[in-house]
C-alpha cells in the first residue's frame, strides 16, 4: 500500500491533487428522487417502445459501430426541432453531437485551453466546468454572482478578461443550481467585450423564457450546449449537442473521440425529437408544479425564482446537510448544495416532480422543520 501511495504521487498529473470528485444527486431505490433534475414523466413511452422493438428486430444492432448516416439524421431532426420550438434556423453544419453535454464541454475545454490559460466561472454553478478546466491544465478564475439574485456581474467579469490568456467563459443559463437565466443584455455586454469563447450551457433551456441560439449563430465567440438528459428524459443514454460557429466545427470533429455517441442514444434522441408532445407535456407540468412548490415552500423559506426544472431554497437558519439528511430519512431525496463552490451551507436544490411527489416533499419538509 505504501509503495502504491508513493507511486501515485510520482505519476499523477499535479492537477489531480486539486480536483474534487463529482458529487452526483443521491439515488435510493423506492425513494422520491428530486435530486438530479431528471424528467418526472420519464422518457417518452414511444421512444422506449420503439427502441425495444428495433433492438428485437435487429434494425438497431448493438454489435455494430454507430453509423454516421444516423448522426446526420439526428442533426437534421435537431435543426427542425430548434426551428419549431425556438423559431431559430440552425444549419445542420453548425450542430455537433457528444456523449452528454458533459462530453461536449470536455471536448471544447480540451480544444481551447492550453497550460496556464484561464477560464472565467461565475459561481455558484455546475461544478464540472472547474474540473474540466483543471484537467485541461488551465486555471479556473471564479467570480461570485450577485448575492441578491445570482445575476452575472458582467463588469467584474470584463475586468478579469485578459487578452490572449482568458480563453473561455462559462455561462450556465438557466443556471444550475440557482435557476436564473442570463439576460439578453448581460450576454450582449459580455459577448461584445470578450474575445474568449463564451460557452452557454443551456441544459435547461426548454423550460426557460429565452435561449441564446441566435447569439451562437451570429457571433464568432458564442457556443451553446444542449442535452437530452433533462427535458427529454434520456439522462441514462448520455447524449447532448452543441451549436458552434463555423471556425470551431472542424476542430470539434478532430478533437472529439470517434463514436462518442452510442447507437442506441442516437436512435432514442431522433425518436424523442419526433415525440414533441411528450416534451410539451413535460414543460407544462414543470412550469405548473414549479409554481405550486414555490408558493408552498415560500411560506417558510426564501425560494429563488427559477426558469429551470428545479428550485433553489435557502433553508437558513437550518443547515442544508441536516435538512437533506432528514428528508432522506423520510424517503425524499433533494440536493444539498454545500458541494457547489461559493454556495455556502444553507441552500438546497429541489427538482420539480409530479404533484404526488411534490406533496410528499412538502409534507416531509413540514415534519423536518418541526423536528430539526
Ligand atoms: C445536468 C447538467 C448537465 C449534464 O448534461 P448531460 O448531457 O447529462 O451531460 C450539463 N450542464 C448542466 C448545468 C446540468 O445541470
Amino acid at each position: 500500500m505504501k509503495g502504491e501511495a508513493r507511486n501515485e504521487g510520482m505519476r499523477l498529473r499535479a492537477c489531480l491533487s486539486e480536483l474534487r470528485e463529482y458529487v452526483p444527486g443521491k439515488t435510493v431505490r423506492g425513494a422520491v428522487k428530486l435530486s438530479s433534475n431528471e424528467n418526472p414523466l420519464g422518457a417518452s413511452p414511444k421512444v422506449v417502445e420503439q427502441i425495444a422493438s428495433m433492438l428485437k428486430s435487429g434494425d438497431l444492432d448493438i454489435s455494430k459501430y454507430p453509423w454516421s448516416e444516423r448522426e446526420e439524421a439526428l442533426r437534421e431532426e435537431i435543426s427542425a426541432f430548434l426551428h419549431r420550438f425556438h423559431g431559430v434556423s440552425v444549419p445542420t453544419e453548425n450542430i455537433v453531437l457528444g456523449a452528454g453535454s458533459d462530453g461536449i464541454l470536455d471536448t471544447l475545454t480540451r480544444m481551447l485551453l492550453e497550460r496556464n490559460c484561464e477560464a472565467l466561472i461565475p459561481i455558484p454553478t455546475f461544478s464540472l466546468y472547474e474540473t474540466l478546466v483543471l484537467l485541461a491544465g488551465g486555471v479556473p478564475r471564479f467570480v461570485h454572482r450577485s448575492a441578491a439574485d445570482f445575476s452575472v456581474p458582467s463588469d467584474i467579469l470584463l475586468e478579469l478578461l485578459e487578452y490572449n490568456k482568458t480563453k473561455m467563459l462559462f455561462l450556465c443559463s438557466p443556471n444550475n443550481p440557482t435557476g436564473n437565466a442570463v439576460t439578453k443584455e448581460e450576454m450582449r455586454c459580455i459577448a461584445d467585450a470578450c474575445d474568449a469563447v463564451v460557452v452557454v450551457d443551456e441544459a435547461y433551456a426548454e423550460f426557460a423564457s429565452h435561449s441564446f441560439l441566435e447569439e451562437a449563430l451570429n457571433r464568432e465567440n458564442v457556443v451553446v450546449t444542449r442535452t437530452f438528459s433533462k427535458a427529454f428524459g434520456l439522462a441514462g443514454l448520455r447524449i447532448g449537442y452543441a451549436i458552434l460557429p463555423d471556425w470551431l466545427v472542424t476542430a470539434f470533429r478532430k478533437a472529439s473521440l470517434p463514436f462518442s455517441v452510442n447507437s442506441v442514444a442516437l436512435e432514442a434522441a431522433i425518436l424523442a425529437l419526433q415525440d414533441e408532445e411528450h416534451l410539451r407535456r413535460t414543460v407544462e407540468l414543470v412550469r405548473k408544479e414549479r409554481e405550486f412548490l414555490r408558493k408552498h415552500l415560500s411560506k417558510t423559506f426564501k425560494v429563488f425564482p427559477s426558469e429551470a426544472n428545479f428550485l433553489l431554497v435557502d433553508v437558513s437558519p437550518l443547515k442544508a446537510k441536516a435538512v437533506c439528511d432528514a428528508l432522506a430519512a423520510k424517503g425524499v431525496l433533494v440536493r444539498d448544495c454545500s458541494s457547489f463552490r461559493g454556495a455556502g451551507d444553507s441552500f438546497i436544490r429541489i427538482t420539480v416532480g409530479k404533484r404526488e411527489q411534490n406533496e410528499k416533499l412538502l409534507a416531509a419538509m413540514q415534519d423536518v422543520v418541526a423536528e430539526v
